[in-house]
């Protein structure tokens, strides 16, 4: 596949998200960061794409110069991603789109419905493709518990359990942070908080694996911590449009919570289960039957997990960021060297031919007392023996 162009709005130097999008769009090949206006601070933007290897000319200040250079150029970008704050997204959103650029947008796409309409419409008269970043259906088994569904296997759905409940947000002493304060301003994060920032992608998964969306919902909100005029614990009951009913649990001060985002289907047939920090296990339960542990990379999973499964059964999903870990030691002792300075002592963990030497005199010994009936046998490379 030739590469594409990719430029990013947001996503600058210390962002949460910025990247996890960079590495998302590298992993395959795919897409070559060559365009972006990287933050709200035009001079940091321009000076972090510079690490990044974007070309001077494609290293906006801010994203309407982007927008301007992008448009007027023969090899412009073929997708735009959204990484900035929720209240700048309808804008760059639309006005990309509507200029005939596809965009990647980050949750929540907007601040109202009325600009969520809006931006539907842009996409449909531009008929450029407008993504919204719910990424976690991109996990494998979510898919397949999406084909499970699809291909009746549960039969008709009844119940739907769906919780994103972290407890991250829960210290009242930390409520004036400027780096959660923000979270629960209705200025700047519109009329809901926890339920806007994680509930929605609870709701996500639940419609994006039952095929059913919300037509009605009942909502209880509270804000735990006095100080916050916005929610940061929501329980919401849904009825969905396939008939089932949906329970979600949304939450920020559920302390010993990590990530907290699981999800249940229960049909007449049987049960499905999965946990976000536990990516690679699936568990179905036939009704009157016994739970079944579905293993991400298995030869019989649905076209769908199987295309986005990236590493051999067995294997965390995660197995390439430690790959990318490896590569990023090395890059940095091999730019140290260059630049005569001592690298990050953080980097100097990788593996070396010394724990290869290590590991072949491991196999010689096994080997060795294997042949032994289990004889006790030195395992140190000659060199380390006394
Ligand atoms: P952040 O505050 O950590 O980073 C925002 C970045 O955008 C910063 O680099 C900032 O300088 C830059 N920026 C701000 N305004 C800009 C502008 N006008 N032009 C160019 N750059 C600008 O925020 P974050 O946590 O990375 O969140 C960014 C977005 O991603 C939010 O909408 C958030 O809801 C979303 N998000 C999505 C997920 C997910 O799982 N899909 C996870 C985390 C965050």
């Amino acid at each position: 596949m030739a590469r594409l162009n990719w430029g990013m709005i947001g996503g600058g130097e210390g962002s949460q998200i910025g990247p996890a999008h960079r590495i998302g769009a590298g992993l395959d090949g795919h897409f070559t960061l060559a365009a972006g206006a990287f933050d709200v601070d035009p001079a940091k933007g321009v000076e972090f794409a510079g690490t990044l290897g974007v070309a001077e000319d494609r290293a906006y200040g801010d994203w309407r110069a982007m927008l301007e250079g992008e448009t007027a150029r023969d090899d412009r970008v073929d997708l735009v991603t959204v990484a900035t704050p929720n209240a700048t997204h309808y804008e760059i959103t639309k006005a990309f789109l509507e200029n005939g650029f596809n965009v990647l947008c980050e949750k929540p796409m907007t601040m109202t419905v009325a600009e969520a309409e809006d931006i539907v419409a842009t996409a449909r008269k531009s008929g450029r493709i407008c993504a919204v970043n719910y990424g976690y259906s991109g996990y494998p088994m979510v898919r397949h518990m999406r084909a499970m569904v699809a291909g009746g296997e549960l039969g008709r759905v009844r119940l739907i359990k769906a919780e994103f409940a972290h407890g991250f947000h829960a210290n009242a002493a930390d409520a004036d942070n400027p780096r959660i304060r923000w979270r629960y301003d209705p200025q700047q994060i519109g009329p809901s908080a926890q339920f806007a920032d994680c509930g929605i992608h609870a709701l996500h998964m639940a419609s994006f694996v039952s095929g059913q969306e919300a037509e009605e919902l009942s909502a209880d909100f509270v804000s735990c911590i006095a100080s916050r005029t916005l929610e940061d614990d929501a329980m919401v009951s849904f009825r969905m449009s396939g008939g089932a009913v949906l329970r979600l649990w949304t939450s920020s001060v559920a302390v010993g919570r990590m990530h907290g985002l699981t999800l249940q289907v229960f049909g007449e047939k049987g049960g499905l289960s999965w946990e976000q920090e536990h990516p690679n296990q699936l568990y179905w339960t036939p009704v009157d039957g016994r739970t079944q542990i579905i293993e991400r990379g298995a030869p019989d999973l649905s076209a769908a997990a199987q295309r986005a499964s990236r590493v051999t059964i067995g294997h965390a999903e995660g197995m390439p960021l430690a790959f990318a870990n490896i590569y990023a030691d090395l890059a940095e002792v091999i730019m140290a060297e260059k630049e005569s300075r001592s690298p990050d002592p953080a980097a100097t963990h990788y593996p070396t031919a010394l724990d290869g030497l290590r590991s072949m005199a491991a196999i010689s010994a096994a080997v060795e007392s294997a042949n032994k009936s289990g004889n006790w046998t030195d395992a140190r490379p000659p060199s380390f023996r006394g």
